[in-house]
């Protein structure tokens, strides 16, 4: 979904914090040249040249998606926050109502994969809110931009040049073809150039089409989940408790050792019962420390891992898998007195917020730039820190104020 490839890429690039502020200057006059640069590299690569001319020789750069590109984090999400909007009762609900109407094809798709429906389910889930949320910007604009103009050209020529593929090769109409900012589209939200290698054409209509043909998207996920060393009929992992006074050195996902040596130590199932005799390595996962939930995990974990490269999405998409199997909420809560919030408590924030007369458009459960000005300045009038986060405490506090009203 938008959400998680923006976070996804700015991840991905605050790591080259330091060359940003040495990025070369770009032209928007260049746009042109650098088009036609690239209309013969798409030729080279067996792509019409009637397709480039026809969806590609008159794009005009939208420069908005150079600011996403350097923009910095603000500041960084708690990883509870996360977990709180991406595994919330309703996206519990939504999948359970989407693994019972796709069942038939998420049975073929587990046959043929060997990934599990929960599973599969769970990534539709998170990334796209099961088909819901494709993300708006068009991708020929946002990918052309970004491979003619800042930091990334390199990268994005290739992503641009590979949608192009996949329009010559007719899979997606181009007018579908929007995703986020930084070109992940369709119901996997997959880059361009991972669609080439990975999605599926599942129901055989000769089209590999992940923004309207959910069979297509579905079979997509387990392909990219397999190709990743999916272990068919193994758990991700599962929650632990550990004793008092943990050596917390020992913790990591790259850590894996026998699950005897995690008993040695003390560790415990979530419900204080023993660990399991063998089974794989796991590594000891500690989101936000020794005094959260703690988790073994194996090389599932890592696949997921693989498919969003933060550990706090592959939880999300971990636990949501668990909890659409039946499973509950962690046992041990995580290190804070103000828990975040789901999507409804995001969305009630939101409608307080613009009672008190926040302008921060309407009320849809992402809290953006608007929302966390509006909710920082609340928590400054409150005497509090203002870090505009969306937590219990401020819903609580501006629901009291408007009951009181
Ligand atoms: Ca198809």
């Amino acid at each position: 979904m938008k959400k998680t490839a923006f976070q996804k890429y700015r991840r991905l690039f605050s790591a080259a914090l330091g060359l940003m502020l040495t990025a070369p200057p770009v032209s928007a006059d260049e746009f042109p040249a650098c088009l036609a640069r690239l209309r013969a590299q798409a030729v080279q690569r067996g792509i019409a040249p009637a397709t480039f001319d026809t969806h590609a020789a008159r794009l005009q750069p939208d420069l908005s998606v150079l600011e996403l590109l350097d923009t910095q984090p603000e500041f960084t999400t708690p990883v509870w926050d996360y977990l709180a909007a991406l595994v919330d009762d309703e996206r519990v609900d939504d999948g359970r109502a989407m693994l019972e109407r796709w069942r038939d094809v998420l049975q073929k798709v587990e046959k043929r994969y060997g990934v599990d429906p929960a599973t599969v389910v769970a990534v539709w889930g998170v990334e796209s809110n099961y088909g819901r949320s494709l993300g708006k910007r068009p991708l020929l604009i946002s990918l052309g931009t970004l491979a003619c103009m800042g930091r990334r050209q390199n990268y994005f020529r290739g992503e641009f040049l590979d949608l192009l593929k996949i329009i010559d090769e007719g899979h997606i109409p181009p007018e579908r073809l929007t995703g986020s900012w930084a070109g992940a589209f369709g119901q996997t939200q997959f880059m361009p150039s991972t669609f080439l290698r990975l999605a599926a054409d599942f129901d055989g209509d000769g089209r590999r089409d992940l923004v309207d043909n959910a069979a297509d998207a579905l079979a997509s996920t387990a392909n990219f989940l397999r190709r990743g060393g999916w272990k068919s009929g193994e758990t991700w992992g599962f929650e632990v408790r550990l004793p008092a006074g943990f050596d917390t050195s020992l913790a990591g996902r790259r850590n894996k050792r026998p699950m005897s040596t995690w008993a040695a130590r003390g560790v415990k199932l979530a419900d204080g019962g023993p660990l399991p005799d063998g089974g794989p390595d796991r590594a000891l996962v500690l989101p936000a420390g020794a005094k959260g939930p703690a988790f073994l995990t194996g090389k599932n974990f890592d696949v997921i891992y693989g498919y969003n490269a933060a550990e706090s999405y592959a939880l999300a998409i971990a636990h949501l898998s668990d909890r659409l199997r039946g499973g509950g909420a962690f046992r041990t809560p995580w290190p804070t007195d103000d828990p975040g919030l789901s999507r409804a408590g995001r969305r009630e924030l939101q409608r307080l917020l613009i009672a008190r007369g926040h302008d921060i458009g309407e009320a849809d459960g992402m809290i953006g730039a608007k929302s966390r000005r509006a909710i920082a300045q609340e928590q400054e009038a409150l005497g509090r820190k203002a870090d505009g986060r969306a937590s219990s405490w401020i819903l609580e506090t501006l629901r009291k104020a408007e009951e009181g009203k």
